[in-house]
This record gives structure tokens, C-alpha cells and sequence, in this order.
């Protein structure tokens, strides 16, 4: 027999007591620290950087904090101001958000600057890193009237997980099970109410229940060359770094749209600037510096060569499936789609058919010379 009891608002801290809390709290103000739990959980080595230096370390450093830093994704930026400012002045909580789009371009940046903007703080966890309500549940405890939970890769969250937050998101409460079999009763507790920004660079696998559940749907796409120039000058001010317009022009050109790539390849070029000059970073230096990295004049890196390489010589120019890609290739599929078609597709080098991906004669003339 399952017992329901409903507990109240004052009951809750007690019930709430029993169940795993969430890390370590800000010491002078008790409320959660904004870090991650676990930063270094996707941290991932820079393919671009090839310093040893990871993603997280390099974002954390450049990452605007307010969203008046942020450059470019203007339609998104004017949606979310809006609905931003609707919710201060009504002092209610922001609806929930879900970012899509490559990786790189901004979705954890939008995380960390709207609760800036709504004076709240905010929880950040990893779909992956959920693998069972009970993990998620410390989050959501913690949470704050008004504050925000970020889940990143929210489509890889398990389908309990998932299920879980369903009541969560639309009611603020969840139904927790304690005990098993005849002993088995049903918490509900009550949550605050809070936001949830969703992250994905897959909103096609994001289950329809989950998808209807967010308020605010929004896309980011590729950076123009003028705005990552922007990006760039900024960072490069942060990091004292003097560089010259040119070689910024460079640095924008060729990465791939992508604000996180433009970064990572700000930073290398300084570093070589650094090694074989005197720090000051010219024209001449940038195309040296990104030469030696196999960048070439559209920012295409080895690995995406490679892949235009494979489908063009192995597969005769496709259609070939993505599994197969990867299987010659030695890398993960996973890798391919997240990180090395999106700008492909977008660049027009190859299309997607139901019978595999097809290199395109753009990406067969790239592919094919790099043989
Ligand atoms: P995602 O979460 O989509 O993978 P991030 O938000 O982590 O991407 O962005 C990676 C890095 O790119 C950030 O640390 C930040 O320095 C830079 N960046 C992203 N979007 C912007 C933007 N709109 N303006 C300035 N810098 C940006």
C-alpha cells in the first residue's frame, strides 16, 4: 500500500533534511556555491588549444557576466531581455528556457549571465552526471525562490530523470518513493519556484513532453566574422594581450563561427606570439601559429579534413553512415555530430540523407586534396 502524505511549506525543511543535500554552501551568505558541482566533469582538452589547457578553464576565464557582455545571437538577446525584464517587474519566476545549438556558442554563457540579470543564483548540473532522481534531487532542494537550475546536454538525461522533473518543472513539487514494497509511501514536496535552462546541441532527440515544457525555445546559430572579431578584441584585452586588427580578422576567419573555437585559438596564437616573438601578435604571426595547428584558411581543423577525407576517398563520396565514419575514422560518433558536421552542414561540405551523409563538391574539393 502506498501512503500519500502532503507535507507544507513549514514541514518541508524537515523532510527536506533527510534527503541528500547539494554541495557546499557560500559560507557568508549559506546559499549554494554557482560553481558547478563537479567542474572538471566535462572538462575537455581543446583539440584547438593542444596546450593542455581544458575548455573549462579557458571559458570560466573569457566568459561574459553580464548578458550586455554577450556579443551576437541578437534575436536571442532581445527575447530574453524581455522576457527577463516581464519577470522582474513582476518579481515572478522566469519561465523555463531551452538553449539548442553547437557546442561553443553561448548556451552556458546565457546560463550563467540571466540569473545575473534576474539577482538570483544559480545550480548547474550535467544530464549525463543525472542518473537517477535521487541525484537530482539535491539540486532542486537547493533551489531558491526565483534562483535557476542549468542542465547541460539536458537530452542525455535518463528517462526516469526525465519523468521526474516533469512535475517539477510544471508544478513545482516532485512525488519522492521511500521504501519498498508494503512500506512504500509517497513524499510530495513541495519545490520553490524556480527556472530551468535547458542546454542541447541535440533538440531533436528532447522528448516532446519535455520539449512542451519549457516556455522559451531558442536556437543559436553561427557567430558572424564581425562579431567574433568583436569577441576577440574584447578577450584579448582581458588577457593584456596586444594584437593587431588584421590578425584578429584572422583569428575570426577561421573559427568556424564558433565563439569557444575563436578563444581557444586567441590563446594559442598568444602563446606563440609569446614563444617565437615578443608577445605582440601580427598578421604574419597568426598564420604561422595556425598553420602549425593544421588550421586551414576556413578554420577547417585536421580532424574535420580527415572526416571530409574519409567520406570522399573511403566511402567514394558517400552516402555513408555515421557509424561507419566514425568506426574508420577511430573517433566517436558522437564526437562527429556534435562537433564536426553542424559547421560542415552549415558550410554546405556535406548533406545528410536517410541513407547516410554525403560529401558535397565543395567537400569533396577539400576532401579530396587533403588525400
Ligand atoms: P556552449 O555552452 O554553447 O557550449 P559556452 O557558453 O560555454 O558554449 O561558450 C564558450 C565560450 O565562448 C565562453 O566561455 C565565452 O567566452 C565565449 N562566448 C560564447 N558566447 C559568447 C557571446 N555571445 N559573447 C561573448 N563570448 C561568448
Amino acid at each position: 500500500m502506498v501512503r500519500e502524505r502532503k507535507i507544507g511549506p513549514g514541514d518541508q525543511e524537515d523532510d527536506a533534511e533527510e534527503l541528500p543535500r547539494s554541495q557546499d554552501s557560500d559560507p557568508d551568505t549559506g546559499s549554494p556555491l554557482k560553481n558547478q558541482r563537479d567542474p572538471q566533469q566535462n572538462a575537455t582538452t581543446d583539440k584547438t588549444l593542444g596546450i593542455g589547457s581544458t575548455r573549462s578553464e579557458n571559458d570560466a576565464v573569457l566568459r561574459p557576466k553580464r548578458i550586455d557582455e554577450m556579443i551576437g545571437q541578437r534575436e536571442v538577446m532581445e527575447v530574453l531581455k524581455i522576457a527577463i525584464d516581464a519577470a522582474n517587474k513582476r518579481e515572478d519566476p522566469l519561465g523555463h528556457i531551452l538553449l539548442d545549438g553547437p557546442p561553443g556558442l553561448g548556451k552556458t554563457t546565457f546560463a550563467v549571465c540571466i540569473p545575473q540579470e534576474l539577482g538570483v543564483h544559480v545550480e548547474m548540473a550535467s544530464g549525463p552526471s543525472l542518473k537517477a532522481p535521487k541525484e537530482i534531487l539535491p539540486y532542486l532542494t537547493n533551489l531558491q525562490r526565483r534562483s535557476v537550475l542549468f542542465i547541460d546536454e539536458i537530452h542525455r538525461l535518463p528517462k526516469p530523470v526525465e519523468e521526474f522533473l516533469y512535475t517539477a518543472m510544471e508544478d513545482f513539487r516532485v512525488d519522492i518513493v521511500l521504501g519498498e514494497g508494503v512500506n512504500a509511501r509517497t513524499l510530495n514536496l513541495k519545490l520553490q519556484p524556480f527556472t530551468l535552462i535547458g542546454a542541447t546541441t541535440r533538440a531533436g532527440m528532447l522528448s516532446g513532453p519535455l520539449r512542451d515544457r519549457f516556455h522559451i525555445r531558442q536556437h543559436l546559430s553561427y557567430y558572424n566574422e564581425d562579431d567574433l572579431v568583436k569577441i576577440l578584441e574584447r578577450n584579448a584585452e582581458k588577457l593584456r594581450v596586444e594584437i593587431s586588427r588584421d590578425a584578429t580578422k584572422e583569428i575570426a576567419r577561421r573559427s568556424r563561427g564558433t565563439p569557444r573555437v575563436a578563444n581557444g585559438r586567441l590563446l594559442w596564437v598568444r602563446d606563440y606570439a609569446m614563444s617565437k616573438a615578443d608577445g605582440r601578435v601580427n598578421h604574419k604571426l597568426t598564420q604561422s601559429a595556425l598553420e602549425m595547428l593544421g588550421i586551414d584558411d576556413r578554420g577547417l581543423d585536421r580532424q574535420d579534413r580527415k572526416y571530409l577525407e574519409t567520406i570522399s576517398r573511403v566511402f567514394q563520396g558517400g552516402p555513408a553512415g555515421l557509424e561507419a565514419i566514425a568506426h574508420t575514422m577511430g573517433v566517436s560518433s558522437d564526437t562527429l555530430e556534435d562537433e564536426v558536421e553542424p559547421f560542415l552542414l552549415r558550410s554546405e561540405m556535406i548533406i545528410r540523407t536517410q541513407r547516410g551523409r554525403i560529401v558535397t563538391p565543395l567537400g569533396l574539393k577539400i576532401g579530396g586534396s587533403s588525400l
